[in-house]
């Protein structure tokens, strides 16, 4: 499908030019010019007086041989010489997705000095690694990585890819989708395969997160998909595990990648590093008042937390929208989730559910966060909160 401009019936009246919201309509030579930059949103074809902008079907030409392609990828990244949880997670999830398909599970790493956590993944459920490293890719580049991660899927051609739903992942996955010719799912909350077909069942929420909806990716490969940290478990590690590394020489050009890194300031994320976090203490509105989330922030400095906060308190201006744990926030899988003054809203609930330990501190006792909670404070949070605060400081100093 693409959107064009029927020159022999454009009249150069130039109506079309402002009404694009991607400045992709040019005027050249009295007719309009559609660019590269159109996104075919179809804002410019009601606003044409003689009807010269339409939507023009392209015939797929390619047929994809699905029957090429097969195993379970994951891509690992990495950060600060470490696999990130979330890769972690869906070395996990592929594992069973590969058991269930009968095919590999495989790991892709792709950096610099990073042939050390080739036996992490393994031991993690990874029968085999791509690697490729050089010097360009010492950091992630969507330039230098695409051309790897592409050329890699174009020579071994996987069934599957499991990125993770982070910032480098988000921007990763769609440019690699694109130039391999395949979507993506993105965002995804839940994996399975859907017995009949044999296909990828990618679940995820839509329409403001008030609906789930299952994806399926039927007529190309790889099926791809974006997967939001915390959702699944890290596997317990077996070193025992054994497995296949594969050296790809990497086609990354450093003439090619168009970022160039002057320099790295390190930023604390401090108390909202929430994805990799093993205590978080979250506020809601029984907080009262931003002051309050003062105490949050106490407890939270104690034991060495990190600090989370329902979207009512986020949109109440107490806390950034980093903070927010839910389902249009961020999914979190802690040792230890403390939820103060939070009522228990399905959409808080989609994004801490998977905490191991659960403490609710809650005036209400018959608030639906107890019902998930493994332990309930019936009370107001702004007296029990110091007194948590108190007791944790004094079992710390031993
Ligand atoms: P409330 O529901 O108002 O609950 C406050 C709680 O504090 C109550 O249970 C009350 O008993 C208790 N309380 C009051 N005073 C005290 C006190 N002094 N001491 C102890 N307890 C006290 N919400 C999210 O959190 N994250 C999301 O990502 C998210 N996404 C959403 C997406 C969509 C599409 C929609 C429609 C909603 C979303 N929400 C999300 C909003 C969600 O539905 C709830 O409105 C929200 O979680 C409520 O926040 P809360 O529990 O802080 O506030
Ligand atoms: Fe612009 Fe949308 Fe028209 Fe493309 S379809 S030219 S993006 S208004
Ligand atoms: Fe041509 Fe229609 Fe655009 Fe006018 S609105 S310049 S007639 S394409």
């Amino acid at each position: 499908m693409a959107v064009i401009v029927n020159k022999a019936e454009c009249i150069g009246c130039g109506a079309c030019e402002p009404s694009c919201p991607f400045g992709a309509i040019t005027m050249e030579d009295g007719k309009a010019i559609i660019t590269e930059a159109c996104t075919q949103c179809g804002a410019c074809i009601p606003v044409c007086p003689v009807s010269a902008i339409s939507r023009e079907d392209i015939e797929q030409t390619v047929v994809m041989d699905k029957s090429q392609y097969k195993d379970v990828w994951v891509y690992i990244e990495v950060s600060g010489g470490k696999p990130r949880n979330v890769s972690l997670e869906l070395l996990g999830e592929g594992r069973k997705l590969a058991d269930e398909l009968g095919q590999k599970l495989s790991a892709v790493l792709i950096g610099r000095g990073v042939e050390h956590i080739a036996n992490e993944v393994i031991a993690a459920g990874a029968d085999q690694v791509y690697l490729s490293e050089a010097p360009e890719l010492a950091h992630y580049s969507t330039d230098g990585y695409t051309a790897v991660f592409t050329d890699m899927i174009n020579k071994y051609k996987p069934s599957v890819i499991l990125l993770g739903a982070t910032n480098d992942g988000r921007d990763l996955g769609p440019r690699v989708a694109c130039r391999v010719g395949t979507g993506l799912t993105a965002d995804c909350t839940g994996l399975g395969i859907e017995p009949e077909s044999g296909l990828v069942a990618w679940t995820r929420p839509a329409f403001g997160g008030n609906i789930m909806a299952t994806i399926l990716c039927p007529d190309h490969r790889p099926q791809m998909g974006t997967v939001r940290p915390s959702v699944f478990k890290r596997p317990v590690p077996d070193e025992t595990r054994t497995g296949e590394i594969i050296k790809v020489a990497s086609v990354a050009k450093a003439d090619e990648i168009r970022t160039k890194i002057l320099n790295i300031i390190q930023v604390s994320m401090g108390s909202c590093n929430l994805e990799e976090a093993e205590i978080i203490v979250s506020g809601g509105r029984g907080m009262g008042k931003p002051e309050n989330f003062a105490l949050i922030e106490e407890l939270a400095k104690v034991l060495g937390a990190s600090v989370g906060a329902s979207r009512a308190a986020v949109d109440a201006g107490w806390k950034p929208h980093m903070h927010q744990v839910g389902q249009t926030g961020k999914t979190v899988g802690p040792k230890i989730y403390i939820a103060c003054g939070i009522s228990g809203a399905i959409q808080h609930l989609a994004g801490m559910s998977s905490s191991d330990v659960v403490i609710a501190i809650n005036k209400d006792p018959d608030a639906p966060i107890f019902g998930m909670a493994d332990f309930g404070v019936v009370g107001d949070v702004v007296e029990i909160l110091p007194l948590l605060t108190e007791e944790f400081r004094r079992i710390k100093a031993g």
